[in-house]
């Protein structure tokens, strides 16, 4: 029959470690998906050391013309400026037009709060959290991914006073609409049904000014016809989101952000619920979809076998959801939050002693 075609982009460092933890996971669902054809790309900085390119045209090609959907490791971007170099996945998000990246961040212990179903628009808590309780975290971040200041069209010039450098900031009508539009749709499919759109247009009012504004529009937009009058509407500035996400994470449901804000904001959430290491994330379009763990390449384990594949696994289970095969990325997704309930197999990040390997071995037996 049909086979599933899976463009795999280890790229660099931890990447390389985790994306075979991905691919064991989908090939323990067996029959339940159509069989998986791994097709294994270049990409990445070490690629670019040795060829002078970070993301050669025929793996573009590849992924356009022969694949079904993708997973992507992780790049090492260096700090500093590299002639001829740019990140892959972010011009891999722009070629492909995977406009949105989804970042679902949630605690395990409070899996079962998207079985609940509270549909009573989320309270303000009158009194503060009390910071040492572990807050309860089960929230999405829907991140612009074409836009923003990741268009990178930066200068810098020589001014009397020294060196002037600046950052063009590209936020479009369109690309905002299709985030929102997103936002909505995914809110709508929770039971909290909540959208809290995150901006700065108390000081960017053009920019973020539109970004909310549109965001703020799709509910009335020609053809919505109403679908969306469930869904409650917050708005938060995003430096005030980043100090209510620690001290009261549960208020939020869905968060819709641009590019860079969005960035920050899942990074922040990962740090809620334990570790970089447990979040993952797709790149989505209207025609691909690319699963990555949100975190990088971190050069500081990486070769040890202890970077924890949890978060590439999972990534693996909202690619495949997104595909439509639902039942093979829950039987991944319990097979994870069995694992760290358990507590036994966990990488240190986890506070664990297992290897990558162990990790992703123990999460296979369940599947
Ligand atoms: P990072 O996410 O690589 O690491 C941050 C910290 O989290 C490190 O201490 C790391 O050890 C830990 N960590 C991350 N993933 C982990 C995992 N799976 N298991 C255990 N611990 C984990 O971020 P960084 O250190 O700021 O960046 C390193 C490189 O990665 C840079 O070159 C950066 O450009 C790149 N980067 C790439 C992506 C991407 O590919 N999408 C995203 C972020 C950073
Ligand atoms: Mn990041």
């Amino acid at each position: 029959g049909r086979s599933l075609k899976i463009g795999m982009l280890p790229a660099d460092g931890i990447g390389r470690e985790v994306l075979p933890a991905a691919r064991a996971a989908i090939l323990a669902l067996g029959s339940s998906i159509p069989k998986p054809e791994f097709i294994d790309l270049a990409a990445g900085f070490e690629h670019f050391t040795r060829t002078g390119t970070a993301l050669p045209d025929e793996t573009v090609s590849v992924l356009q013309q022969e694949c079904d959907c993708a997973m992507f490791g992780a790049v090492s971007s260096p700090s500093r400026k590299v002639t001829g170099y740019s990140s892959p996945i972010v011009a891999l998000r722009k070629k492909m037009d995977l406009y949105a990246n989804i970042r679902p961040v949630t605690s395990v212990s409070l899996h079962q709060l998207s079985d609940c179903n509270s549909t009573a628009p989320i309270s303000m808590p009158q009194v503060a959290a009390d910071p040492t309780a572990k807050p309860d975290v089960d929230l999405v971040v829907i991140r612009e991914n074409t836009e923003c200041l990741y268009v990178k069209q930066e200068n810098q010039v020589n001014t009397e006073h020294g060196k002037e450098a600046r950052a063009t900031r590209l936020i479009t009508e369109r690309a905002s609409r299709r985030i929102g539009e997103m936002a909505f749709k995914t809110a709508l499919a929770r039971p909290r049904k909540h959208v809290t759109i995150i901006h700065k247009s108390n000081v960017l009012s053009i920019t973020d000014g539109l970004f909310r504004e549109t965001v703020r529009a799709v509910p009335s937009l020609p053809g919505v016809n109403g679908k969306y009058d469930e869904v409650a509407i917050a708005e938060q500035l995003v430096d005030s989101a980043v100090y209510r996400l620690f001290r009261e994470p549960n208020i939020y449901d869905v968060m819709v952000a641009p590019n860079l804000y969005g960035d920050i904001l899942s990074d922040a959430a990962a740090a809620l619920v334990g570790s970089l290491g447990l979040v993952p994330s797709i790149n989505a379009g209207d025609s691909f979809v690319m699963g990555e763990p949100v975190h990088g390449s971190a050069p500081d384990i990486a070769g040890q076998d202890i970077a924890n594949p949890l978060a590439a696994i999972r990534s693996a289970a909202l690619m495949l959801r997104h595909l439509g095969y639902g039942d093979g990325a829950n039987r991944i997704e319990k097979a994870v939050d069995a694992v760290i309930r358990e507590g036994k197999v966990l990488t240190p990040d986890l506070g664990g002693k297992s290897k990558t390997s162990e990790v992703t071995n123990e999460v296979i037996k369940r599947i």
